[in-house]
Parts: C-alpha cells; structure tokens; sequence
C-alpha cells in the first residue's frame, strides 16, 4: 500500500469532503476528504506492512531521512509559512517560526540517533541479560489546530527515529501543511506506509484511529474532554497513550521583577497566536507594589498591537482561528463581565468594520481586578484573553497559582533565586520558567501534571514513549 496522503483524490459527493476556510478572509481555501472507517483502515495496513522493513533499519539510516526532511522543510519555509498563516490564521512571521520549528525538531531527532540505549545486567552464576529498546508498531499521532506543524515534528520525529510506523490524523480546520510536510518526507526518502495521512473530524475518522486494534500506541494532543475520551476508547486494546491536554498558567511578577521585560513577556506569552497555545500566559498574578504600574505599561502595548490578516506585513497578531473560537471568546467574555468576576481594561468585544467583516477577529483584551472563582481562572481560556489578579505576596501567589485543575507550565518573574527556588518546589507544573514564559525547547521534556495530561514529549527521554524494553536472558 502506498503512502496515503489524503487529498488528492476526488470524492464523487460533496458530503465526503471538509472545507478549510482562511480565518483572517472566511473564504475556502481548499478541501480535504473526510476520511472513512475503511480509508483509516487503510492507512494502519500500510503502516503495519511497512513497519517490518522500518523497524530492521539502522537508526543512523532512520536519522539521516530526518535530516533531508529537515532541509526540504527550510527550503520551502516560505511557501510553507504562506500555507500555514492561510489555514490557521497566524502572522507569517511566528508561521515562519513554526515550520523552522519543525525542522529544528527533525535536525534534534537525527542528531540523537543512537539513543535510546538498552543495558547489560549481569545477574552473576545466573547469567546475564542484555536489555534493549525495540519500537512499538503501527502508533497514532492526533493533532490540534493551534500548532500544527510544530506538534506533527514533536511526534513523528521520535516515532519514526524509533523505527515505528505512523498514521498522523491532522485537525480539521488546518490539515493543508501537514499534508505538504508529509510529501516532503516522501521526497526526502521516507518509504511508503511510513507515514500516513488520514484527514477527517475527531468523532469519526479520529475515533476509529484509536479504535484500531493494530494501533499500539496514541499520541493526542488536544481538549482535556477529548482526552479522556480517548482514554475511554483505548482502554479496550491496552493501548499506550501519550495525552498533551489542556493548561492554565499562571504568570507571577514579583516586586524586584525587571518590569519592562515581563510586561513584553506577558504580551507575548498571552497574544502570540492570538493567545491559543497551550503554555500561554492564561493567568496573570501581579505583586501590588508594582501592579497598577505593570498593568498600565501592559494596558498600552496591547492597544499598540496591530490585529488583522496574518499575511500582511507588520500584523502582530492574526484571527482566532474559527467561528467557533470566536463565539467561545466572546461568549467567556461577556458572561464574565454580566457576572461582574473582573472589569475589562482594554478590548472585550470582536473587531468589526473595514478589514475584519469575514474574519474571525478580537480584540486584545485584559480583564482586572477578577475574582478567585471566576471562569477565566477555573477554565482554559483559548484567546487573546488575559485575567489579572493583584496579590499581596508570594505565599498568595504560589496558592492563587495552584487552584486550577491544569499544571502544564508556570513562570516566576524575579530576581530572586530563594522566590525562584519555591514557586519551582510548589507550584504543580511540568515547567516552571525564570524570567522566561511560552519557549519549549526539542531538547528538554514537555508536558503536565493533572489534568493537562499524562507523559512527555521532546527531549531524548520521548523515545522511550515510542519504544518497549525487551530482554535476552543467556542462562550461561
Ligand atoms: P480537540 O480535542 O478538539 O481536537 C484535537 C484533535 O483531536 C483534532 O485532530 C480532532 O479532530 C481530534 N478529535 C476530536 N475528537 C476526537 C475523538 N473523539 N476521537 C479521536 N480524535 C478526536 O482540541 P483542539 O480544539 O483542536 O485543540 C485545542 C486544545 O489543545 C487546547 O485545550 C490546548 O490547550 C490543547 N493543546 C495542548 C498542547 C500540549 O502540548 N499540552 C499543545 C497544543 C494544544
């Protein structure tokens, strides 16, 4: 079976097909199949029958198709970067960030060809057993719509380095540059049935991914809700899971902060990508000695953000990326205020008139003095959205910090190191940042505690994730 990239055959009904619609324009862009029970079906065949030949080469040989991936990615970054701010909305500028990213990953992924390393333990008269990392098969790879080609390069760079198959099913508002990232792996020399491509909505074409019963092992990232859906669905064949839900993380600025760098980290951490990322800034805790000042600096350079069509030049920040995020944002927005849980300081509304009638824009917004329970703390906010909470020191920080029910990232603002050691011994967090918010590096692990998932991504430690131990027991 060949590689299947979906998309470029012609479905007779038009039911069959997905629209992509350009969020800054409303237009249709172009159309990806809704893919069936029996295209899934399909493409784990071919994952399956190529997995044999995959798993028996060298990893140097496995690394060195990730590097020529690598390249064609930098060569093309800019048709890339175009396609990617097309579908998801993002300035080219950061879409241009993100495709390198991907090629950083792939560039991490062969440089580490070699790992994961297996063991000798010697068990004395008894013996000695030679433990060694074997790949898992045919594994899933489900992703979102806020990064796509960032999160492809996470889990196809260290599940095929492992030598394991994989069929990548892409979001369905941006499924057009991982469709293209994957036929440059295939130009890069990937053999067919690597990787494969299956477009379609998470409850149809998704759900029957994780209910394959060849599929060994599901990398999600995406809702909390649909997390534990799948959960649910993979219980039946023991699968293993790797889930990179949702997160809520606090930003903590104390006194002795350098104020003009957190604010710029603030504004960046809370509306780069129009502030749907996982690791954003979703909860800003600011010390009283500096908060009026803080938010008053913070208050003009989100007016001073330019929002509109992410492939104009000089766009700082582009549309959320569907009718849906706009109505969620909107809606979290007005309920709070009806409320009275905060009061708004800038933005709060859509952006309307010349430039944004069919887009999918709003406005950068900060909303201050919120209550404890507000919505906007207990929840994820996916948008450009950010709630701003005065507290009267750092024991109030760290405990405000730790009432959410996510514990992705954190970050503490500060100069000093007894601050900086606490909020990293308290706060619940599979990162905490110094003087630093949003950056996920391929070398270091990623992921959370509770309910922002369970395992790690990046990193060298990733591909044990996409390998199992097996033991050669020599009974001398
Ligand atoms: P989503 O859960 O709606 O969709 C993610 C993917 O899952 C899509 O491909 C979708 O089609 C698929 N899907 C949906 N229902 C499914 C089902 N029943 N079975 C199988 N697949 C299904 O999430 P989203 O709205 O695309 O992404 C936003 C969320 O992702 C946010 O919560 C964000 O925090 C999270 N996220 C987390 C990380 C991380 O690393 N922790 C990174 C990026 C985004």
């Amino acid at each position: 079976m060949d590689m299947i990239i979906n998309g470029t055959a012609a479905p007779a009904a038009d039911e069959t097909w997905i629209e992509v619609t350009n969020p800054a324009t409303g237009e249709c862009i172009d159309r990806v199949p809704r893919g069936s029970k029996e295209e899934v079906n399909a493409a784990v065949e071919a994952a399956d029958a190529a997995f044999g030949e995959w798993s028996k080469k060298t990893t140097r040989d496995r690394g060195l198709i990730l590097y020529r991936a690598a390249e064609l990615i930098r060569r093309d970054h800019k048709a890339l970067a175009a396609l990617l701010t097309r579908e998801q909305g993002k300035p080219i500028r950061e879409s241009t960030d993100e495709v390198r990213g991907c090629a950083n990953i792939f560039e991490y992924y062969a440089s580490i060809a070699g790992l994961p390393a297996g063991e000798m333990v010697t068990l004395g008269k008894a013996g000695d057993c030679l433990v060694t990392r074997v790949p898992l098969g045919v594994c899933a790879a489900i992703i979102p719509w806020n990064m796509p080609v960032l999160i492809m390069g996470w889990k196809v760079g260290p599940a095929i380095l492992a030598g394991n198959t994989l069929v990548l099913k892409p979001a369905s508002t941006t499924p057009l540059t991982n469709l293209r990232i994957a036929g440059l792996m295939q130009e890069a020399g990937l053999p067919q049935g690597v990787l494969n491509v299956v477009t379609g909505p998470g409850e149809t074409t998704g759900a029957a991914l994780v209910q394959h019963p060849r599929v060994k092992k599901i990398s999600f990232t995406g809702d909390c809700a649909t997390g534990h859906r799948i959960r649910e669905m993979a219980q039946d064949h023991l699968k293993i899971l790797t889930l990179e839900l949702g997160g809520s993380d606090p930003m903590i600025v104390m006194a002795d902060a350098d104020i003009p760098k957190a604010v710029e980290g603030a504004l960046r951490g809370r509306f780069y990508n129009a502030g749907q990322i996982c690791t954003a800034v979703k909860r800003l805790y600011l010390h009283e000695k500096i908060a009026e000042e803080f938010l008053r600096l913070l208050t003009a350079k989100a007016e001073s953000l330019t929002v509109g069509n992410g492939l104009l030049p000089g766009t700082d920040m582009g549309p959320l990326n569907s009718a849906e995020q706009l109505g969620r944002i909107s809606s979290v927005v007005s309920e709070t205020i009806g409320r009275e849980e905060g009061v708004i300081r800038t933005g709060g509304c859509p952006l309307t008139g010349s430039g944004y009638s069919h887009g999918f824009f709003y406005k950068p917004t900060l909303i201050a003095d919120v209550v404890p329970d507000a919505a906007l703390l207990t929840n994820e906010i996916f948008g450009p959205v950010l709630p701003v909470v005065t507290v009267p020191d750092l024991d109030a920080a760290i405990r405000e910090a730790n009432r959410s029910k996510y514990g992705l990232g954190a970050s503490v603002w500060t100069k000093d190191i007894s601050t900086v050691k606490r909020v990293y011994d308290e706060v619940n967090a599979g990162i905490i940042w110094v003087n630093r918010h949003l950056i996920v590096p391929p070398e270091v692990p990623f992921g959370g505690t509770n309910e922002s998932g369970i395992g790690r991504e990046n990193g060298s430690k990733a591909l044990d994730s996409y390998t199992q131990s097996k033991t050669l027991y020599l009974g001398w």
